[in-house]
C-alpha cells in the first residue's frame, strides 16, 4: 500500500509537471468509455491494477482545467499544495457537521479570515458549501425567512440583473418562491445592472401590492466579468428594506489584489456574499463559500433539535459551533483544509498577484484582438473574461466551429457563449499557469481556423 501510495504521488507530480506537453483536452476513446460499463465488482482487485486503469482511462481524458491553455467557462487550475492537502483530509476522513474536534476550528479560521478580508462585522458567519450555486441558494433561503417573519402573507418579489448566473433563478424555484418572482433587470453598456431600471421595477411592484424582499448583485458576471455598482445597490436595498446578497462566485476574491480591490467597493455592505475558492482561489474542487453578516439569524433558520444531535457541555459532543446549524448539510467534508493550506503556503499576496496577472493577460488579449483586422471584441472587458469573434460572422456560426476546432487541436480551450444572440468565443483566464504564450496560441489558433473554415463550407 505504501509503495503504491508513493507511486501515485509521483504520478500526479509528473502529470502536473508535464501539463504543457499534454493536450489541454482530448476526446475519450470509445474503448476507454466502454470499460466504465463494467459489472459491479463483488470481489477485490489489486490496487496496482485499479491505479493503472486510472492512469490509462481517466487521467488523460480530463476536462483539462489544470492546463495553462484552458480558458473555458470559469474554472480554477488547482495547485500541488491543494492536492496534498486533499490527501491529508481524506486520510483524516473528518466529518465537519459538528462536534468537538480541531477540523471545525480550521473552517472557523477561514471564516474569520474571510470576514476580515471582505470587511464583514464581528457577527459574521462563514460556511463551506459545494459551490456558489449552493451558497446563492442558501442566501435566498435566509432572505425568504427574514421576509416571511415580518410579512408572512405578502407576495414576495426579488431583483437581479439579466446577466446574473442561471443558478439564481433556479435557487428561487428550489426555495419555493418561483423564478417568475425574480425580476431580471436590464444591464447597461458595461454589463452592470441598470440602477434606474431597478428603482423603477421596485416602485412598480410596491404599487402593485407586492413585497420586494431581496436584491442580488453580481461581482463578476459569468458571461463578461462585469461588476455591478455594489455601493449603489446597497443604498437601494437599504432604502427599500431589501435583503442584499452578492454573487461573487468568480470575481469576489479579486479583493486579494490591490489593483483589483477598488472594483469591489461596497462588497462589505451586503447581507451575504457567495464566492468560490475553487475558481480564482485555485483551491481544488469543490470549495464554495457563503459569508453572512448575521450568524445568529442564519442559525435560527437552519439549526434543529434532533435527539441524535443532542449537544453536551463537555467531551466529543460539545463544541459551540456546529456547521450543520448554519446550512442544509449534516455530513460535510474537510474543504477547509485544502483552503487553509493554499492560503498559508502561497499567501494571499501570491493569489492576488495571479488574479491581477490573469486580468493583464485578458486586457492584452483584447488589445491583440482589436489590432487584428479579422477579429473583434464583442463585450467590454472588466476583469479576466474576453468575448470575441471573427468579423462579418453575423450569427457567430464560424466562431462556434472555430471553438470546436481549437478543442480538437488540444492547445487552447476557450468556450462558447452568446453575446446579443450571436455565438462568441469566450476566454476566461482563471488559471495561475496561463501565460502570454497561451494567449499567443489562442490568437494564432483562432486566425488559423478562421481562414481554414471560411472556405466553401460557408
Ligand atoms: C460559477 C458561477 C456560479 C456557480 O458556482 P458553482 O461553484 O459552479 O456552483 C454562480 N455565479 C457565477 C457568477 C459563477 O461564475
Amino acid at each position: 500500500m505504501r509503495t503504491h501510495g508513493h507511486q501515485m504521488l509521483d504520478d500526479m507530480f509528473d502529470h502536473l509537471e508535464s501539463l504543457r506537453q499534454q493536450p489541454v483536452w482530448q476526446a475519450p476513446p470509445a474503448a476507454a468509455r466502454a470499460r466504465f460499463h463494467a459489472p459491479l465488482p463483488l470481489g477485490p482487485s489489486p490496487l496496482g491494477d485499479v491505479h493503472q486503469q486510472f492512469l490509462d482511462d481517466i487521467l488523460p481524458f480530463s476536462s483539462g482545467n489544470a492546463h495553462p491553455g484552458f480558458m473555458g467557462w470559469v474554472q480554477g487550475g488547482g495547485t500541488p499544495v491543494g492536492m496534498l492537502a486533499e490527501m491529508l483530509a481524506a486520510g483524516l476522513n473528518a466529518n465537519l457537521g459538528g462536534r468537538n474536534h480541531m477540523a471545525i476550528a480550521v473552517e472557523r479560521q477561514i471564516a474569520l479570515w474571510m470576514r476580515d478580508l471582505f470587511g464583514f462585522p464581528e457577527t459574521a458567519h462563514g460556511l463551506f458549501l459545494t459551490g456558489a450555486s449552493q451558497a446563492n441558494f442558501v442566501a435566498v433561503l435566509l432572505a425568504r425567512h427574514r421576509a416571511l417573519s415580518t410579512a408572512p402573507q405578502a407576495p414576495l418579489v426579488a431583483y437581479t440583473s439579466q446577466a446574473a448566473h442561471g443558478c439564481i433563478p433556479r435557487a428561487f424555484d428550489m426555495a419555493g418562491i418561483g423564478a417568475q418572482h425574480l425580476r431580471r433587470i436590464a444591464t447597461d453598456a458595461a454589463g452592470r445592472m441598470d440602477t434606474d431600471a431597478l428603482q423603477a421595477a421596485i416602485r412598480q411592484d410596491q404599487k402593485g401590492g407586492l413585497k420586494p424582499f431581496m436584491l442580488i448583485g453580481t461581482a463578476g458576471t459569468v458571461n463578461t466579468g462585469a461588476i455591478d455598482d455594489l455601493t449603489a445597490l446597497a443604498a437601494i436595498a437599504s432604502e427599500h428594506g431589501l435583503y442584499y446578497h452578492i454573487d461573487g462566485a468568480l470575481g469576489a476574491l479579486g479583493v486579494c489584489a490591490p489593483e483589483l480591490a477598488p472594483l469591489f467597493a461596497g462588497i462589505n455592505l451586503s447581507d451575504s456574499l457567495a464566492f468560490d475558492f475553487h475558481k480564482w482561489g485555485q483551491v481544488p474542487y469543490d470549495a464554495g463559500f457563503l459569508l453572512t453578516h448575521d450568524g445568529a439569524a442564519q442559525k435560527a433558520v437552519f439549526a434543529n433539535e434532533a435527539a441524535y444531535l443532542t449537544r453536551a457541555e463537555h467531551g466529543l459532543a460539545a463544541g459551540d459551533l456546529w456547521p450543520c446549524d448554519y446550512g442544509p448539510d449534516l455530513s460535510r467534508g474537510f474543504r477547509a483544509l485544502k483552503t487553509w493550506f493554499t492560503l498559508k503556503v502561497y499567501g494571499l499576496d501570491a493569489l492576488g498577484a495571479s488574479m491581477a496577472a490573469n486580468c493583464r493577460l485578458a486586457a492584452g488579449l483584447a488589445r491583440r484582438i482589436e489590432a487584428e483586422p479579422e477579429l473583434e471584441v464583442l463585450a467590454p472587458v472588466s476583469l479576466n473574461i474576453v468575448c470575441f469573434g471573427v468579423r462579418d460572422d453575423a450569427s457567430g456560426a464560424l466562431n462556434g466551429r472555430i471553438i470546436e476546432a481549437l478543442h480538437a487541436a488540444g492547445r487552447v480551450a476557450p468556450s462558447l457563449t452568446l453575446i446579443d444572440g450571436r455565438k462568441a468565443i469566450r476566454a476566461a483566464i482563471v488559471n495561475h499557469r496561463t501565460t502570454e504564450a497561451d494567449i499567443d496560441a489562442l490568437i494564432d489558433g483562432v486566425l488559423l481556423f478562421a481562414r481554414q473554415l471560411k472556405g466553401p463550407a460557408l
